[in-house]
């Protein structure tokens, strides 16, 4: 319950994560595309993963590597200062993670289900951003390694992609662009 004290005392803190945020995503030089908060760019504006995979594009423009580059450019799209992040945000990625570290585990054995109104009803809007961040660290670096190994499971599954081939396509073609226009620069 939030009373007129605490409602004080949690704006007076939600200012502060606030602040910690935008510190961390908004007033530092970020990797141009996975816009990670700790690896921070060393070479062309990239983190050395994404660079890596750039100069490995360039060398040999494999769809497979396209879609790599994609999904770097992705994870950077979403901003935990401005992403809409509720109650429901935070359950999803409690089972995010849960299901990492269990693999094996039942789909419908899931101890966070219905986990979202705790959240949202006990968690400032800054509270939940800030739980989204410590969140996407975990998230992220999985997504992070994992990056190859999808695009490489997109390209050998193209049947179970179908639905989405017009999008594949075009990201391929800004892929395409953005690594030449990243090595064309000095
Ligand atoms: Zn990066």
């Amino acid at each position: 319950m939030v009373t007129a004290t605490t409602a004080t005392n949690l704006s007076y803190a939600d200012g502060e994560i606030m602040k910690h945020l935008r510190w961390l995503y908004k007033e530092r030089r970020l990797c141009q595309w996975c816009q990670h908060p700790k690896h921070l760019p060393k070479t062309k504006g990239l983190c050395n993963s994404c660079y890596q995979l750039a100069r490995d594009y360039r060398k040999k423009p494999t769809d497979e590597l396209g879609i790599a580059v994609s999904l770097a450019r992705r994870e950077g799209s979403i901003d935990p200062v401005t992403y809409p992040v509720d109650g429901l945000t935070i359950e999803s990625l409690f089972e995010e993670v849960a299901s990492a570290v269990f693999p094996w585990r039942k789909i419908t054995d899931n101890p966070f289900f219905h986990s979202a109104n705790t959240w949202g009803e006990n968690f400032s809007k800054a509270q939940l951003r800030l739980l989204f961040h410590e969140f996407s660290m975990i998230t992220r670096e999985r997504q992070r390694r994992g990056r190859r190994a999808m695009a490489f499971n997109i390209v050998m599954y193209p049947e179970k992609y179908d639905k989405h081939k017009e999008e594949i396509e075009q990201r391929l073609l800004e892929s395409k662009k953005t690594v030449e226009a990243l090595f064309l620069r000095t």
